[in-house]
């Protein structure tokens, strides 16, 4: 969609939808941590939530007002989600499409069936960026789409050594191989089980950062400042939220992708663009979207006046949006099921207490009862009047509970 056909689709809704107001009934597709946390936003706002998971124990569920125990394409919990729920929005990428659809013809949904559906799929994903490369001022990575076997011998030298990516269902560096030879990319795309995928030229990345975009039932968008994203074995470890975090140049372009990409797509609700810093010409590659609040953007609890839950909920009501003001520096450490286990494998709780003595710490559990190695089971949000004084509890932090984020905060100047 062009930029004036989304600026059209947004006007031309703004005086059909009337403001979902608080003592209404918000509905959440999926119970995980994200759900929770809009669902906390809700509540707060003076909301009843209704949440749709199938797990009993569901991080969101639990804390819901209503929850609908069934799998997300029962017709029956479906239709009992939306006579609950005045307004539907969603909380992980891989539900349905075709169940947000149905949600549709009852309710009004944010985001719609179509953006969902384009960033579950790397293919659509990636023609989307491609599609706005000229307006956002950002290309993705020289890429090639495999479906079948006579791609493989098409793909061209340049893109290798790259990364074979599954189009659909990965998360977390899962669904993902390293790639360096012709041979090895056959090889991994039979260990993918030969379905579709996207070969990605490996690019030497500098940096990673995200964006997040919350846009209005009207057109109305607001960006919050780019983040920089700290991976470890393809999970978020680390994000660094403050002032100089990146570039301020760099930062900017991706504010402007991000806000481009969400206009081109009609896009309501809470959006994340996350981007690749890389040397040379380009200097910043934009990788996926998630069409959701975003682990990025777990800081922006407790270092923004508005959160991205916030702002999800305020979206999907047709609220007024307001821009997001930082009043802290931050920065956010996953906590992963790892640190339940000792050395010797056994299960124990982490010092949570010696954790809590620490200044600025802030300790989100997300209420989950088991814990698993890689399992993302909370995370921690340290913030405080200087930078200086931000880092120096991370770390605190991260050697009391041995964090993969140690090494990355313990190399900062
Ligand atoms: P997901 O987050 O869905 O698992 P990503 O596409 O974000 O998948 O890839 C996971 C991580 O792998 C990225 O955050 C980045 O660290 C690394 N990565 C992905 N694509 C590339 C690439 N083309 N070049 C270099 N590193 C990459
Ligand atoms: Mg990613």
């Amino acid at each position: 969609m062009s930029a004036d056909a989304a600026h059209l689709a947004g006007s031309q809704l703004a005086p059909a939808f009337a403001p979902v107001l608080p003592g209404a009934t918000l509905g959440v597709m999926g119970g995980g941590q994200l759900g929770r946390m809009f669902v906390h936003a809700a509540q707060r706002m003076g909301y009843f939530t209704a949440v749709l998971d199938p797990d009993p124990h569901s991080p969101a569920g639990r804390v819901s007002h209503h929850h609908v125990q069934t799998a997300y394409t029962d017709a029956q919990g479906l239709a009992e989600l939306a006579q609950l729920s005045a307004a539907i929005t969603t909380e992980f990428e891989n539900v349905p499409a075709q169940a947000l659809e149905q949600l549709a013809h009852l309710r009004p949904v944010a985001p719609g069936a179509a953006c969902v559906a384009i960033a579950q799929d790397r293919v659509a994903e990636k023609t989307h960026f491609a599609a706005c490369a000229d307006r956002s001022g950002v290309a993705c990575a020289p890429y090639a789409v495999i479906r079948e076997e006579g791609d493989l011998a098409s793909v061209r030298p340049g893109l290798l050594p790259g990364i074979l990516k599954t189009a659909r269902l990965g998360y977390d560096g899962k669904g993902q191989v390293r790639v360096k030879t012709a041979q090895e990319l056959a090889t991994a795309w039979q260990q993918l089980g030969r379905v579709a995928c996207v070969l990605e030229k490996m690019l030497p990345l500098q940096a990673e950062c995200s964006v997040l975009v919350a846009r209005g039932h009207d057109g109305q968008t607001v960006v919050y400042p780019a983040q920089r994203n700290v991976h470890v074995d393809g999970i978020l470890a680390l994000t660094h939220a403050y002032e100089g975090c990146l570039p301020l140049a760099l930062a900017q372009r991706a504010q402007a992708a991000a806000k481009t990409i969400a206009q081109e797509l009609a896009y309501v609700g809470l959006l994340c663009l996350e981007f690749f810093v890389v040397q040379g010409p380009e200097g910043l590659v934009v990788n996926e979207m998630a069409p959701r609040p975003h682990n990025s953007g777990h800081h922006t609890l407790d270092a923004f006046d508005h959160s991205q839950f916030d702002l999800q909920v305020r979206a999907m009501a047709g609220l007024p949006l307001p821009q997001p003001r930082q009043h802290s520096p931050a920065l956010m450490l996953n906590l992963l099921g790892d640190i339940w286990f000792d050395r010797q494998g056994r299960e124990r709780a982490p010092d949570w207490a010696a954790v809590l003595a620490v200044p600025g710490v802030h300790l989100h559990l997300y209420g989950k009862t088991e814990a698993r190695r890689g399992r993302k089971m909370g995370h921690l949000t340290v913030t405080g009047e200087h930078l200086a004084q931000v880092r120096a509890s991370a770390l605190q932090c991260a050697r009391l509970l041995e964090l993969p984020a140690l090494d990355a905060l313990a190399s900062q100047p």
